[in-house]
């Protein structure tokens, strides 16, 4: 069965694993080409957009895709509402694969804000140094701050805030690191958004044992395909609902 896997993600990553050793299945997993040294991947791999709805409709026809994955980061919310126009168009069953949200829990002090906008905003009467661990494409609003930034991005950003220190790192990490790394930087508040899962989640036990506010920006909204939060329940589904080529 021709299967497209939208990545970009530990989960597309973890589900890519799965498919290649799987002679049910012949999947594609296709990157936007954000990261300029992306980790290697066990299935073939395709790169860029696709042109929009029409283009990946185009592309689901073209190469006969029975069952596409939606495995992009929660915020990646462009991608996975085309997914959804473009698998009805080319009637092809569509599930997302995510991440459950973290929550706040006993010790947190969130403050949950809609756009990264409402992040910069937020921050007003929040100390100093300001942790940004947003994404190298979302500093905009934090741009003309007169604050002291640490920023943290997998590639560097192309801009950054006047002054702002910059730390190079794509995880995973350890609260214990995180811990040294916020007090070394004199970090007093941490803004991130609401990603989930595991791997990046120590900046956050390492918030609530420092006693630091996190600025928490929530998740775009979902679309309506349904969510499988396992790599394994992912190919369960595609085995059960993935359509037969004629
Ligand atoms: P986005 O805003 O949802 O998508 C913008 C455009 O990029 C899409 O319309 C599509 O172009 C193209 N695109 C996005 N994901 C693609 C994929 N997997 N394969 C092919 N084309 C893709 O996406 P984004 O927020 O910029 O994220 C880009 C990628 O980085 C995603 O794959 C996502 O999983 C990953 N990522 C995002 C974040 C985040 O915080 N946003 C964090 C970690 C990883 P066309 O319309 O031309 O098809």
């Amino acid at each position: 069965m021709r299967v497209l896997v939208l990545g970009g993600t530990t989960e597309a990553r973890q589900l890519a694993g799965l498919l290649a050793g799987d002679d049910r299945f012949r999947a594609t997993l296709s990157l936007a080409g954000r990261t300029r040294d992306p980790a290697p991947q066990p299935l073939p791999t395709r790169i860029g957009g696709f042109g929009g709805v029409a283009g990946l409709a185009d592309y689901l026809r073209a190469e006969g895709v029975r069952a596409v994955i939606d495995a992009t980061h929660p915020f990646a919310a462009q991608i996975s509402v085309n997914a959804e126009a473009a698998c009805a168009a080319a009637h092809v069953p569509l599930v997302v694969l995510t991440r459950r949200p973290w929550t706040a829990g006993a010790g947190d002090d969130w403050r949950v804000v809609p756009t990264m906008a409402a992040a910069a905003q937020a921050l007003a009467g929040l100390p100093d140094t300001v942790f940004l661990t947003v994404g190298r494409q979302e500093l905009e609003p934090f741009l003309a701050m007169d604050r002291r930034f640490l920023v943290r991005a997998v590639d560097p950003p192309d801009v950054l805030p006047a002054g702002a220190v910059l730390v190079l790192d794509r995880g995973p990490y350890t609260a214990a690191g995180e811990m040294d790394l916020m007090r070394a930087h004199g970090v007093g508040t941490l803004v991130t958004k609401n990603s989930g899962g595991d791997a990046t989640a120590a900046k956050l036990q390492a918030a609530r044992s420092l006693g630091l506010p996190v600025v928490m920006v929530d998740r775009p909204a979902a679309g309506t395909a349904p969510r499988l939060y396992s790599a394994s329940d992912a190919v369960a589904w595609l085995a059960a609902h993935g359509t037969s080529a004629e």
